[in-house]
């Protein structure tokens, strides 16, 4: 039988958990804070559980964190680790320190199937789903060992931010993500305030709103056009939601908390999407030639090129000039540091090693069609018939 992994659940799953065990529902917050708030793995370190309980829980659960192939430190302090998920899916996740804050960049998926043109993740294909405990475990390593090793004091927090902006589509895996986001969110796990939790997508509408009536966290939008057909092109899944539709979807995610904001993410590629013209239109977009204004903020990431894209980063002074159109206009714009790049930790370098079981891979490099994952939260529903083909 195989060892049940306690990083499966939030606090609820964990709960239901120790109720089918016959035990009170208060020895699951007990375990829970054990578990998440003091990094213990060894039932028998719990020394405020009954011994029953530990030796019980020792014959059929445990506390499994995917293994860490490798960690590199960036000389400005960011850390990169790559872990093991098994079947030769290896994700990649970043710590980013800064004067008041340390945020965690968390994967989602082994790969992603989405297919951005300018992503080396995308790139790479799609393996597999990462777990509920695959995406907290990543969490789990990072704060417990970044406590030791930045030797902090007793109930203080290495890590005061998450951004599902590692590898993956976090809205391709809802079913796996959403009890990490309530790990994260628990006074009994990490505690992290709402806003303190991003997600990041390119554009999954009906989970978007699934998001915004189960925990709606702060919400980034992978935007990086100002229009459909030059999206289409960038963001495959586009296609299947273009922005009217993702635009609404913003406006709705508002609604439920009127004081948040929408982040639009905005990959500057040089002589794509980084024209003055560009910007204007993205203002006309966002502040509504119609429909109600977005209250948004814009983040332009200068791109991190690769081979493989065949693109370039736009020169510093188109971004520069790009954003003060954006400010002009009143929005809210910054321009993202890039971070640890000496060890390709930045946005969109995230590559890992990914078996490629959509044949993805090839059909970017061939530019045949690329499949547009529907939404199901569970299957993941890929167009395989291309991939049986043999497509180059
Ligand atoms: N799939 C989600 C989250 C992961 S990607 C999404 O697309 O939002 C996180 C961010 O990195 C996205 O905004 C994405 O557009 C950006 N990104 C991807 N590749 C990049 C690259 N090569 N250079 C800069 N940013 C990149
Ligand atoms: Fe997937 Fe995001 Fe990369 Fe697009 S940018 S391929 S959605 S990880």
């Amino acid at each position: 039988m195989t060892a049940v992994n306690l990083l499966d659940f939030d606090l609820a799953g964990l709960t239901a958990y120790c109720e089918q065990l016959g035990e009170k529902r208060f020895r699951a917050t007990q375990l829970f804070r054990w578990i998440h708030q003091r990094g213990a793995c060894d039932f028998s370190h719990m020394s405020d559980l009954a011994k029953s309980l530990r030796e019980r829980l020792g014959g059929v659960a445990e506390v499994r964190v995917p293994a860490v192939i490798s960690e590199q430190a960036s000389a400005d302090g960011t850390i990169k680790w790559l872990f093991d998920v098994g079947g030769g899916d290896a994700v990649e996740t970043v710590f980013i320190p800064e004067d008041d804050r340390g945020t965690l960049c968390v994967s989602s998926q082994a790969g992603c199937a989405v297919g951005c043109r300018f992503c080396s993740t995308g790139h790479q294909g799609f393996s597999r789903n990462l777990t509920t405990a695959e995406i907290v475990g990543q969490l789990w390593h990072a704060e417990h060992q970044l406590r030791v090793r930045l030797n902090l004091a007793e109930g203080t927090r290495a890590i005061t931010n998450v951004v599902l902006m590692g590898m993956g589509e976090p809205l391709q895996n809802y079913a796996a993500l959403l009890p990490a986001l309530r790990v994260m969110l628990d006074d009994h796990g990490y505690g992290l305030s709402r806003r303190r939790v991003t997600v990041s997508t390119s554009g999954v509408v009906p989970m978007m709103d699934r998001l915004r009536a189960d925990c709606p966290v702060a919400l980034a939008v992978s935007l990086h056009a100002p229009d459909d057909a030059l999206r289409d092109d960038l963001v495959p899944l586009n296609r299947k939601y273009p922005l009217n539709e993702l635009l609404s979807a913003c406006s709705r995610y508002l609604e439920s908390a009127p004081r948040d904001f929408i982040t639009f993410e905005y990959c500057m590629l040089d002589g794509v999407n980084d024209s003055l013209a560009h910007a204007a239109q993205l203002v006309e977009l966002v502040q509504g030639s119609g429909g109600q204004p977005i209250s948004c903020k814009f983040n332009l990431i200068p791109f991190n090129p690769f081979p493989a894209s065949g693109l370039l980063r736009s020169p510093r002074e188109r971004v520069l000039q790009f954003a003060k159109a954006l400010q002009d206009a009143g929005i809210v714009t910054t321009i993202r540091k890039t971070r640890g790049d000496d060890i390709d930790a930045a946005c969109g370098q995230l590559a890992g090693e990914v078996q490629d079981r959509t044949r993805l891979r090839q059909r970017l490099a061939g530019r045949v069609h690329i499949p547009i994952v529907a939404e199901a939260p569970n299957v993941l529903q890929i167009d395989l018939t291309a991939a049986h083909e043999g497509h180059p």
